[in-house]
């Protein structure tokens, strides 16, 4: 994804973007409400992380320009302002989510997931996934390559919706097994391996290099074809 982080105090940036770099993800950061926002509206941004106590704009007024030109990037907000009355607020204006500093990584990365799901749920539902020769209808649950069906169980299916949902993403084997077995999971279990091997053994022509790419001791991610 294409994240905007805008927040002027440099430690907090760098440690989201390196974070969330290494999870795949493409950064810019912004240092102030100004530039926070002139991005937000012409950049194409899939996610803004938004700071409030910023230099020039506040990012409450950023938040509430932001929507008031009618862009719809989901957006979360991550302040040290922990009241109830600045949460709500923060949600009236538009925010899709706010999460109060200092907060973890984890649970950042889990927020994230949810406020994107819910907005790709939005605009894209009924919509069939495409990559390549790889196409999966959502609402008849068909997958196919090169237009040949394959046939494939519910949780193989829902390992190739999450990769399909963003191809080139890296998904760790950790986000692979909360989205589709769920959080309960031991962590340590193999089965997303198992399940790899098995949609590889399903969807890969023989002899030709697999459509899903293996990162050595991080996870997987969907080859851009
Ligand atoms: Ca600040």
């Amino acid at each position: 994804m294409r994240i905007l982080i805008v927040e002027d105090e440099a430690r907090i940036a760098d440690f989201l973007e390196r974070g969330l770099r290494a999870e795949g993800h493409f950064c810019v950061v912004a240092n102030d409400g100004e530039a926070g926002l002139a991005l937000a509206l012409d950049g194409d941004f899939d996610l803004v992380l938004l700071d409030l106590m910023l230099p020039g704009i506040h990012g409450r007024e950023v938040c509430q320009q932001i929507r008031v030109n009618k862009v719809d990037t989901p957006l979360i907000i991550l302040s040290a302002m922990d009241s109830l009355d600045d949460v709500i607020t923060g949600l009236r204006m538009g925010a899709d989510d706010y999460m109060t500093k200092p907060f973890s990584f984890e649970e950042l990365l889990a927020r994230i997931e949810t406020v994107t799901r819910r907005s790709s749920e939005i605009t894209t539902q009924e919509k069939s996934l495409a990559t390549g020769p790889l196409e999966f209808d959502r609402s008849s649950l068909r997958f196919s390559v090169d237009g040949r069906e394959i046939k494939l169980t519910a949780k193989e299916l829902a390992i190739m919706e999450l990769l399909m949902s963003n191809p080139g993403t890296l998904f760790s084997r950790e986000r692979i097994l909360s989205n589709v077995w769920g959080l309960n999971m031991d962590p340590l279990t193999n089965v997303v391996d198992v399940y790899i091997g098995k949609l590889r053994k399903k969807i890969d022509a023989e002899n030709a290099e697999s459509f899903i790419e293996t990162v050595r001791g991080l996870g997987y991610r969907l080859r851009v074809v």
